[in-house]
């Protein structure tokens, strides 16, 4: 239904170095492909500043790509006129103005609204703290089963993502490094970055008031020098580096039935 091809976006950075300001280029989304198919709950996981948020909002339109291309149905999204657009994606924001969700019964009111629409996706593209995101990805998951929309849902916690989306993409410094359906995922992680977080959920949200989307981006300049990393951009971290790894780029490639990674051993 959606097809995203070899998506790209970079920011601008003011980066503070002892010779004084610099603006630097930081790549938040690189090259990224994905299918998203009508009717599933997918779900974005990864570390603030991996680029699932900004892919959720390139997806919304709400950002524009630097180059590639999104299409709903074959028609380039930004073709798309505004009237017809607001009829196929919704976006839905759990964060804005809310304090304290009680116990979610506003959340729960304004996404039926939403989904009574019948949009053919609906995109969540508020960054939302680890207490809340349950929350979300519950109502989302009830609101799914009468719907006939999609959802996007980006999340750090690939613990919730396992258990409430139907697709999981696992994404890292601006690319996806596995994708596939999440019982697969979560059977049988291919990624060393996937095992790694099926074992220690590492992320935890803080109480900082400043908005997610501002965060992520600021976790984007704490890793600039990483973005500039050659080969696979996992390879500073990862224990199972080769000189390949180094050299080379890996490309996200099918293993079996539903279930692609970017790796190359
Ligand atoms: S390609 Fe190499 S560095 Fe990257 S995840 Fe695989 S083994 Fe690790």
């Amino acid at each position: 239904m959606i097809q995203v091809r070899n998506v790209s976006k970079d920011i601008r950075v003011r980066l503070e170095e002892s010779l004084g300001v610099l603006y630097s280029s930081v790549s938040v989304v690189t090259n990224v492909s994905l299918d998203i198919p009508q009717q599933v709950v997918l779900s974005l996981v990864g570390f603030p500043g991996c680029g699932n948020y900004t892919l959720a909002k390139m997806i919304a339109r709400q950002v524009r790509p630097d180059s590639g291309y999104i299409t709903f149905e074959g028609q380039k999204i930004d073709q798309i006129d505004c009237e017809s657009w607001s009829r196929i994606a919704r976006s839905f924001h759990p964060s804005v103005n809310r304090r304290s969700w009680g116990s979610g019964d506003e959340l729960k009111s304004e996404l039926t609204k939403i989904v009574e629409a019948n949009p053919r996706i609906v995109v969540c593209s508020d960054t939302i703290s680890a207490h809340d995101q349950e929350t979300v990805f519950r109502l989302i998951t009830e609101a799914h089963i009468t719907s006939n929309s999609a959802f996007l849902v980006p999340t750090d916690s690939l613990d919730l993502a396992m258990r409430y989306a139907e697709i999981t993409a696992v994404m890292w410094m601006g690319t996806i490094l596995e994708l596939g359906r999440s019982s697969k995922v979560e059977r049988y992680p291919l990624s060393p970055f996937t095992k790694a977080m099926s074992t220690v959920e590492h992320y935890s949200a803080d109480s900082n008031d400043r908005s997610s989307w501002e965060r992520a981006l600021a976790q984007c300049v704490a890793n600039a020098a990483h973005f500039k990393v050659k080969g696979c951009r996992y390879h500073p971290v990862c224990p199972f580096a080769k000189l390949i790894c180094i050299e080379k780029e890996p490309v996200l490639s099918q293993v079996e039935d539903e279930h692609w990674v970017s790796c190359h051993i």
